[in-house]
């Protein structure tokens, strides 16, 4: 029956730039719908108009579809759903579930300290004050006083909150409007969710959402059906599974400020969607077998929430950098160039667009596509094709030109027996001459080759030298010889030593 497939939710605030954490959440739920028939809901859960930004809502809706998680249903706006919560306070009042509270912070610290309680929480004051709503007073919600509440979680096990340290907590602030938990509630249930997966900083919040839930059950609290689900008696308590936290190098939990979380700046680097999603599955789950290279699609064939791990998963950046270098070696060439194309074509081009080749590019493409890790790369590895002169690298020019005392012998020399190439100016011929070079002056073609490379290339490291100068053709490559000699103050043309 349709009606028993899984519904689903990922339900971001929209804060700030879409970070990984998020990522993998909405990823394990959309696994979770694939995998069965079900459907996966979109909900933008922005209701904290200070915070939000419609900027950040574009960010994720538009990084979901970067790493293909489309949803299936939304997105839904919690902004837009006021009326439906005012619809839930009122019956939840009407119910005797919550009381309204006239205290302050101030207020209840210093009932609690008078009173020699240490820890802080609410005191129950107006509990039975039996105050009217409005005033501006907030509503708490009236938790039971012994019992335990508890979260039944497919990753963590069975987790008890026993009642009593739970603080009748604020359900609806002084201004009327309902807290998180309130509205998550309530939009889970009229979008009849039959899993909540999300991460486990929300696991402490868990039981009130539980509490709340039960107690608009008890009501007969009936859907809403706006929202595709299709049914009307309001569903019993989800599943809920509490994904493991990430963390950085440090085992610390990634942090906005410190660490690269964003993933609108992953895909900016050049990222590959079909790497980066396969680096998010591995965040606290592996695949059978061995091999971690795998599609979305047998990620979703093979995917069980059990077998989400509960500790910490650590992001590594340089495990999801090695993972897209290897993705990007196994794209078909013509892909490639493809996938290249903002970094050699558009803004993000260090070069005059009219500056560009599209069959010179072609021509170093296979290379190129050997030696990086990330798109954003390629720029600097043909940059000296597309710029007028090279992008001189001053630690490069250092290194391999000015502190090294037969560099302007190799350069010279390069200069004289690269012009009587200029009609047979091929990647052997380059390859030959700069050998005999090297002879010259004891040195093996590998280091002879540097200060030629920085000289034309602008850097030590790039494409093998003798194609990059086949491309670069023999009057761009002598006039860059030239100039760096004319920069270390030798003669052009210089001696060619015996
Ligand atoms: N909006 C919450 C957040 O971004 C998530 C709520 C949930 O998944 O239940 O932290």
């Amino acid at each position: 029956m349709p009606g028993d497939a899984p519904r689903v939710r990922f339900a971001p605030s929209p804060t700030g730039y879409f970070h990984v954490g998020s990522a993998r959440t909405a990823l394990y739920n959309w696994l979770v719908a694939r995998q069965s028939g079900g459907t996966f809901v979109l909900r933008i859960e922005d209701t904290d108009a200070e915070r939000n930004r419609e900027e950040w809502v574009d960010g994720i809706i538009s990084a979901m579809h970067w790493l293909s998680m489309d949803p299936d249903e939304g997105p839904y706006r919690q902004s837009l759903r006021t009326d439906r919560y005012h619809q839930a306070i009122d019956a939840l009042w009407e119910g005797g579930f919550l009381y309204a509270c006239d205290c302050t912070h101030d207020g209840v610290d210093l009932r609690n300290k008078e009173a020699g309680i240490l820890t802080p929480g609410y005191d129950n004051f107006c509990r039975d004050r039996d105050l009217p709503r409005g005033d501006g007073r907030a509503l708490r919600f009236r938790t039971p006083d012994e019992g335990i509440t508890t979260v039944d979680d497919v990753i963590r096990g069975r987790v008890d909150f026993p009642c009593s340290a739970m603080d009748d907590f604020v359900a609806v602030k002084a201004n009327g409007a309902p807290l998180f938990v309130l509205a998550n509630v309530v939009d889970d249930i009229d979008m009849a969710i039959t899993h909540v997966i999300r991460g486990e900083d929300l696991l402490p919040t868990t039981p009130k959402g539980v509490l709340a839930w039960e107690a608009l059950l008890s009501l007969g609290w009936m859907t809403d059906g706006s929202t595709g689900a299709g049914r009307q008696l309001a569903p019993g308590l989800p599943v809920f599974a509490h994904l493991p936290m990430l963390v950085n190098e440090q085992r610390k939990k990634l942090s906005k400020r410190r660490d690269p979380v964003a993933v609108e700046s992953y895909r900016d680097k050049g990222y590959l969607p079909g790497a980066f999603v396969n680096y998010l599955g591995l965040l606290g789950w592996s695949p059978p077998g061995e091999d971690e290279i795998f599609t979305i699609g047998q990620m979703a064939e093979w995917f069980r929430l059990e077998d989400v791990n509960h500790s910490p998963a650590f992001f590594d950046v340089a495990k999801l950098t090695h993972m897209n270098g290897e993705y990007i070696r196994a794209l078909p060439l013509g892909a490639f160039i493809e996938a290249c194309q903002p970094w050699l074509t558009g803004d993000r081009a260090p070069w005059l667009v009219t500056n560009f080749d599209e069959a010179a590019f072609a021509k170093l493409a296979p290379l190129v596509q050997e030696r990086v890790a990330i798109l954003s790369e390629v720029p600097h590895m043909v940059d000296f094709i597309f710029l007028d002169e090279p992008n001189i690298d001053e630690d490069s020019w250092a290194k391999a030109i000015a502190g090294d005392e037969v560099a302007g012998t190799i350069l010279a020399d390069a200069l004289a027996t690269f012009s009587e190439l200029t009609d047979r100016w091929s990647r052997d011929a380059l390859h030959a001459a700069t050998s005999a070079v090297g002879e010259r002056v004891g040195r093996k073609l590998g280091k002879a080759q540097a200060p030629i490379r920085v000289a034309v290339t602008g850097r030590r490291v790039g494409p093998p030298l003798f194609e990059a100068l086949e491309v670069l053709g023999p009057e761009r490559t002598l006039a860059r010889v030239r100039t760096a000699l004319g920069r270390i103050g030798a003669t052009a043309g210089g001696e060619r030593p015996s």
